[in-house]
């Protein structure tokens, strides 16, 4: 058990470091807090880690709240250990600051697993890692990487644009929908549909599931039809059923991006997007700093003396020039 005092003492990034490697849990956990915290040993961990990231396959599973999202994760975590796996969970939760102390079963329905050393599961939002969570996720899933458990899924809870973002951002981005939590058109509206590689009708045991596949196979009709069809799987997360057909829908869509190449382009394309996007919150927060510093550079734009784009462009050639 992690307690939350840990966070305040100093952290020797090193032993951190290497207790990642080694797959040590309370390294882990640290780990993830440097992440979440936006530490300023943060590029320390990931120079000492990141050669080591890359094997784990990583799965996303989005959708609205209630849909049962946590609910198939444990399946997916208990499916995955009877299959000899071993299996992280990473919960991001924008909405709950204090997720981060708790090491296990910080959700009671995980507690299954709380004491299986193949299972890690970890709550996690953002304090004050610079780019948010688009940007904290995908470092703190290479921490799990890296400390050797062979599937992260990553659950998102909420719909916003950085949940569709973080899930898109997996190698297979399971769609999460139920009967009576959020319809097809809403999920379009919020651009969840597009960044599905498998849909998942939970709740197959209500009535109204068919009624959303339907609405469902609607909605994707209207869509472009792309390389790789999305399949739709109905399970019924707490009678534990379709989640071996699940398992056998993410496993299909991996072996067809791995065989057509789309997992190397998706995982470069998102690593460039990564580096690009770390670079400019970088850059302005200098742009900030040199902005209010520069006392003459804003007196002149307030006098209408220098124009904003004028302004904009000393500044980033100056700034660029500092850096
Ligand atoms: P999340 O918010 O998407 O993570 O959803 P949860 O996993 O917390 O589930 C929300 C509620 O739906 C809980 O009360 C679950 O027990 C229930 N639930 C989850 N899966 C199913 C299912 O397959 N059928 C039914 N009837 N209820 C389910």
């Amino acid at each position: 058990m992690v307690l939350a005092t840990d966070r305040l003492r100093p952290v020797d990034v090193a032993s951190v470091i290497e207790g990642v490697l080694a797959g040590d849990r309370r390294a882990v956990a640290r780990a993830i807090s440097m992440v979440e915290d936006g530490a300023p040993d943060l590029e320390a961990l990931s120079a000492g880690i990141y050669a080591r990231t890359g094997r784990a396959s990583t799965i996303g599973l989005t959708g609205a709240p209630g849909v049962g999202k946590s609910t198939l994760a444990t399946e997916l975590v208990r499916a995955e250990r009877e299959a000899g796996g071993t299996v992280a969970v990473l919960a991001i939760d924008p909405t709950s600051p204090y997720t981060g102390g708790a090491l296990l079963g910080d959700r009671v329905r995980m507690q299954e697993h709380a004491t299986d050393p193949g299972v890690f599961i970890r709550s996690m939002a953002t304090r004050g890692h610079l780019g948010g969570m688009s940007l904290a996720a995908p470092e703190a899933v290479r921490v799990l990487d890296a400390a050797g458990y062979g599937e992260v899924v990553v659950e998102t809870v909420g719909v916003g644009q950085a949940e569709v973002e973080v899930a898109a951002a997996t190698d297979t981005a399971v769609v999460v929908l139920s009967p009576g939590a959020g319809d097809a058109v809403q999920m379009a509206k919020a651009g969840i549909l597009e960044i599905a590689d498998v849909f998942v009708v939970n709740k197959d045991d209500k009535d109204g599931a068919g009624d959303v596949v339907r609405e469902l196979r609607q909605m994707l009709h209207l869509g472009a039809a792309g390389p790789w069809d999305p399949p739709i799987v109905r399970t019924s997360a707490i009678r534990h059923e379709g989640v071996a057909e699940l398992r056998e829908a993410i496993a299909d869509h991996r072996s067809y991006v791995e065989t057509s190449g789309a997992l190397e382009r998706k995982r470069r394309a998102r690593l460039l997007q990564e580096v690009e996007s770390l670079a400019a919150a970088r850059f302005r927060v200098k742009a900030a700093a040199a902005l209010t510093s520069d006392g003459a550079l804003a007196d002149g734009v307030v006098a209408r003396r220098i124009d904003p784009y004028r302004a904009a462009a000393m500044l980033t050639d100056e700034t660029a020039a500092a850096t």
